[in-house]
């Protein structure tokens, strides 16, 4: 299918690639637009991406080695021991991934879009009109544009994916994710190498090191909890999401949520990782509500869906980012092998729609396990802890599973 008119709404990692995709496919006229100004790239936490899943989007064309990354070899599970530094471990596991500065990664998808696509900064997407021959989109400032195909790469609260399948929004988690990234990875375990997952009843967080986009590294970490009835985050703006928690930028957080956030790590946390977090610069943490996004389809007439406004995983699958870009690269394949845009757009819902689906499924697991229904860590040794991750793997085939799905058969 070659020539037609195309609207990516969204800039970021989803959008990114998805214009490259449509570039790559052949569209005639690309038009990107992003509700954010140039500030994307500030963005500065973590994304852990799979040895193997780096490998197979590397060949695909959507990432390249030199973009700075860290290496990640194991995953060191621990528990507060009284006053024990750094806690007792409760399990090891191998942990192949390579952890990227969020910023970087999207400059370098952003650098990857080509000169003819016209990437719009600031400029929101709020009405959308499908019919027959394509979709009409409206802006804030009044602007009206007629498309051959949509994109919606907009985010868990996509305005596409409402337009598609109203009513079909973001359900919340009932837990949130405390994000934050410090300058201070001294004396981190195994130099660095190793991630961390310091469990508590009723939740875990994650940290690693990755690189500060200068040469340099930060420790990159989210705690997973369920918040206090009171002082919780507060609902969103959108109907699109049930009323949901909405994120809380940095700096934002309330006094009632800092405090407990801070009660739990003093107590909870062996005192290395305690120290690590609580020293963390306010303004670089903030809050992500965790959520599980499912659709019906990755398309309806002439929009279609790529990365979070498509599905949701919950993070703890590590796969948001290499889902995303797998929804480009199978994009670009259906662009390539259709020849009309039904036949493009039903070869893309078929590839994808149930992957997205699969992970879900797999990944609402894994926060179940992870921090809704948490084991008593006290009793776990590594017998135990591996019997316990293989339960949350159920769910996996030989192609799916924790770091996400594999693009390549086996
Ligand atoms: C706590 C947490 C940890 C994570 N860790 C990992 C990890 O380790 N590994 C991994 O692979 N993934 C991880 N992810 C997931 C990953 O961040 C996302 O899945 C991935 O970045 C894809 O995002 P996206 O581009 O689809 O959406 P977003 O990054 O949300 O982008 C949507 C874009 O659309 C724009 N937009 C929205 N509405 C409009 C509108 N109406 N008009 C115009 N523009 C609009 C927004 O400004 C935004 O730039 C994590 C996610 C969370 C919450």
């Amino acid at each position: 299918m070659r020539g037609g008119s195309v609207a990516v709404v969204g800039g970021s990692i989803a959008g990114c690639a998805a214009a490259l995709a449509a570039s790559r496919g052949g569209a005639g006229r690309i038009t990107v637009f992003e509700r954010a100004d140039d500030r994307l790239r500030d963005r500065g936490v973590g994304i852990g991406l799979h040895d193997d899943r780096y490998e197979e989007l590397r060949s695909a064309g959507y990432l390249a080695p030199e973009i700075p990354w860290a290496p990640l070899t194991e995953r060191v599970w621990s528990t507060r021991d009284g006053e024990a530094e750094h806690g007792r471990v409760v399990g090891v596991q191998p942990f192949p991934f390579r952890a990227y500065n969020w910023g970087s990664l999207w400059s370098e998808l952003r650098r990857r879009v080509p000169d003819d696509v016209s990437y719009r900064t600031g400029v929101t997407v709020t009405g959308v009109e499908p019919d027959a021959d394509g979709v009409t989109l409206r802006l804030a400032d009044g602007y009206e544009e007629h498309f051959d195909v949509v994109i919606g790469a907009d985010g868990y609260r996509s305005v596409i994916r409402e337009a598609m399948f109203p009513g079909v929004g973001a359900a919340y988690a009932g837990y949130i994710g405390w994000r934050g990234t410090s300058p201070d990875v001294t004396g981190l375990p195994s130099d660095g190498h190793s991630a961390h997952n310091i469990v508590f009843p009723g939740g875990h967080c994650m940290a690693y090191r990755i690189p500060d986009g200068t040469g340099g590294h930060r420790l990159n970490w989210i705690l997973y909890t369920t918040p206090p009835p009171a002082g919780g985050p507060a609902p969103g703006p959108s109907t699109a999401d049930r009323g949901a928690p909405g994120s809380v930028p940095p700096g934002g957080l309330s006094p009632e949520l800092t405090a407990h956030l801070r009660a739990l790590v003093t107590e909870h946390f062996p005192p290395y990782w305690a120290d690590k977090l609580l020293r963390t610069p306010a303004e670089s943490t903030f809050i992500q509500p965790i959520y599980d996004v499912e659709v019906p389809h990755y398309t309806s007439g002439r929009m279609a869906l790529v990365g979070d406004a498509a599905t949701v995983t919950r993070p703890h699958i590590g796969a948001g980012s290499v889902k995303a870009l797998q929804d480009a690269n199978a994009l670009e394949a259906a662009w390539a092998a259709g020849s009309s845009w039904k036949e493009v757009l039903e070869r893309y819902d078929a590839e994808r729609g149930p992957v997205g689906s699969a992970m879900v499924a797999l990944a609402r697991g894994m926060g179940a396990a992870q921090v809704e229904n948490t084991p008593d860590w006290s009793a776990m040794g590594q017998a135990e802890f591996d019997a316990w991750w293989q339960g949350q793997n159920k769910g996996s085939d030989r192609r799916s599973g924790f770091g996400g799905h594999s693009i390549k058969p086996r």
